[in-house]
């Protein structure tokens, strides 16, 4: 009994990525496809091949709730409009698979668990490095104390950002992408450093940079530099740009070694060893996978009842660390944190 997918947003991900995987999954197929571009929609639909009745605009959306061909919805969308499609797919009474940041605030994603909740539906957070392989073995390595006792960690996600303006890419937008780089390819490190400690940190100190007069940066940072204390004493220190060369890398230095992840948590290509005394090359499987099983592992929890592994709470966690990230950054402190990532003051 397949998941049916209503895919709300055709961009890039959506197209280039998560649909061509939908072969691969067991157990979920593209039922429905929703767009503003009425070319985009005749394009798509006839390559899926889906009817001229799953080909919604964005105003017909509201259909889908007595469309029984539609499990579910797939919120692909600019960040800043995650949250209204998450809860109006909720209204539809449809469960949710939404892409990685949840949205821009963590009062935003309080109120996407809270309509979850009313709607008595599921809510994913498609934070794919949780079914992908070398991160899965890394999780497992470093629970196992590999590198020993976990001491300092670092993570590095950035790229260089062409010439663009807010109006022209979303991700330059505040009111679509927030603060830039830390929302987008940083959380990756932000998530890594929480998976790989396997810890909640207690406090955070953090910087960020934009240029003068650089039309990509007007809205958003160029950087975001921040560092995290644990309640065992590690250390982690994360950075991200959005105008520096190419890097998406982990390491994790222990008492008896190093883990480094380099490139980290890309879409494949991933390459992992540990260094020191039990030095070692890992190649656990195909990063590739990491698309399908993570639609597998919605389906699991849609038709069995299966525990999300990345739900709307570890959504808002997030949310609610990189708040405390700029909070610091804005005052020049260092904030503290309650286990739940709440900041203390
Ligand atoms: P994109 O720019 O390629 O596509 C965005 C789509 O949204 C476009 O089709 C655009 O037409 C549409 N859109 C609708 N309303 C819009 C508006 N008001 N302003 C701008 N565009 C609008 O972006 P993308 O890279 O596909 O990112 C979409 C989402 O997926 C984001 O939340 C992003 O963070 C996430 N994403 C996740 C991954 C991952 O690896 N999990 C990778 C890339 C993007």
């Amino acid at each position: 009994d397949s998941v049916g997918f209503a895919i709300v947003g055709l961009g890039g991900y959506a197209l280039n990525q998560m649909m061509p995987r939908f072969d691969q999954s067991e157990r979920c197929h593209v039922a429905a496809i929703v767009s503003g571009n009425p070319d985009k929609l005749r394009q798509v639909g006839d390559a899926y091949g889906l009817p001229q009745d799953a080909r919604l605009s964005y105003d017909a959306f509201d259909r889908i709730a007595s469309d029984k061909r539609i499990d579910a919805v797939y919120v692909v969308l600019p960040t800043g409009l995650h949250a209204e499609w998450v809860i109006r797919a909720f209204a539809a009474g449809k469960h949710v698979l939404c892409e990685k940041p949840m949205a821009l605030s963590s009062a935003d994603c309080e109120r996407m668990t809270a309509a979850g909740k009313r709607a008595n539906r599921k809510l994913m957070i498609a934070y794919r490095s949780h079914f992908e392989p070398f991160n899965i073995e890394a999780m497992r390595l470093m629970s196992q104390k590999a590198v020993g006792d976990i001491r300092l960690m670092r993570t590095e996600q950035s790229y260089r950002m062409g010439p663009t303006t807010p109006s022209e890419n979303w991700r330059t937008s505040r009111a679509l992408a927030g603060g830039g780089p830390l929302e987008d390819y940083g959380l990756y490190g932000l998530q890594s450093a929480l998976y790989l400690t396997g810890e909640m940190p207690e406090s955070v100190s953090a910087t960020t940079f934009r240029p003068a007069n650089d039309p990509r940066f007007a809205e958003i940072f160029a950087h975001v530099a921040s560092q995290m204390r644990f309640p065992s004493g590690a250390v982690a220190q994360l950075v991200t740009s959005y105008d520096s060369a190419g890097i998406n890398f982990a390491q994790v230095r222990g008492t008896q070694g190093a883990l480094i992840m380099d490139s980290a948590t890309g879409y494949s290509g991933q390459k992992m060893r540990i260094e020191g005394p039990n030095a070692r090359d890992f190649t656990p499987g195909d990063p590739t996978v990491q698309f399908a099983r993570q639609l597998d592992h919605f389906a699991d929890a849609v038709r069995d009842g299966a525990t999300i592994r990345t739900p709307g709470e570890m959504g808002l966690r997030d949310l609610r660390l990189i708040e405390a990230i700029y909070a610091s950054a804005k005052d020049g402190r260092t904030v503290k944190l309650a286990p739940d990532g709440r900041m203390l003051g």
